[in-house]
Formats: C-alpha cells, sequence, structure tokens
C-alpha cells in the first residue's frame, strides 16, 4: 500500500486519504463571462502525464487537512509534500 506523508501528521496508509485531483487549477476571475466551453475545460479538463504531477490530498481519516503533493505517477514515488 503506498505510504502519503502527511505533512501534519506524517506517513500513513494510503487508505487514510482522498484524492482531490490536479494542484494549482486556478478558478476563472469571472465565471459567469466565461464561454460554455471554457467553464467545461476548466471543470473537466486535467493533465495526465507519465512522471511528475502536482496534486491535492485530503487526510480525510485523520487531520483532515488539505496538501500539495508532487508524485510519479509511472513510480508511484512521492517526490514532495506540503
Ligand atoms: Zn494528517
Amino acid at each position: 500500500m503506498l505510504q502519503i506523508p502527511c505533512p501534519w501528521c506524517g506517513p500513513r496508509d494510503e487508505a487514510e486519504f482522498h484524492y482531490g485531483g490536479q494542484a494549482h487549477v486556478a478558478y476563472p476571475a469571472d465565471p459567469a463571462a466565461l464561454p460554455d466551453e471554457e467553464w467545461a475545460r476548466y471543470l473537466f479538463f486535467r493533465d495526465n502525464p507519465k512522471g511528475p504531477f502536482a496534486e491535492r490530498w485530503s487526510h480525510a481519516a485523520g487531520c483532515r487537512r488539505w496538501f500539495n503533493l508532487v508524485r510519479d505517477t509511472a513510480t508511484n514515488e512521492i517526490l514532495e509534500a506540503r
């Protein structure tokens, strides 16, 4: 099982966490002004790289805090958590 290093609790089993998707996706400044296609792109389109990927995770069964993590999607190696 993957061990995820919570910045506040330390390493814990993956089962204690919820995946929150790609990190650093900015909310549109004026969402009402966006055409439907751009709104749909914001909602549903995410990168899917093979290699390092910045993600959001929640320690749902622990401290319940959100944090960013950089994980290599090819090897599951965790490169950074904060
Ligand atoms: Zn935690």
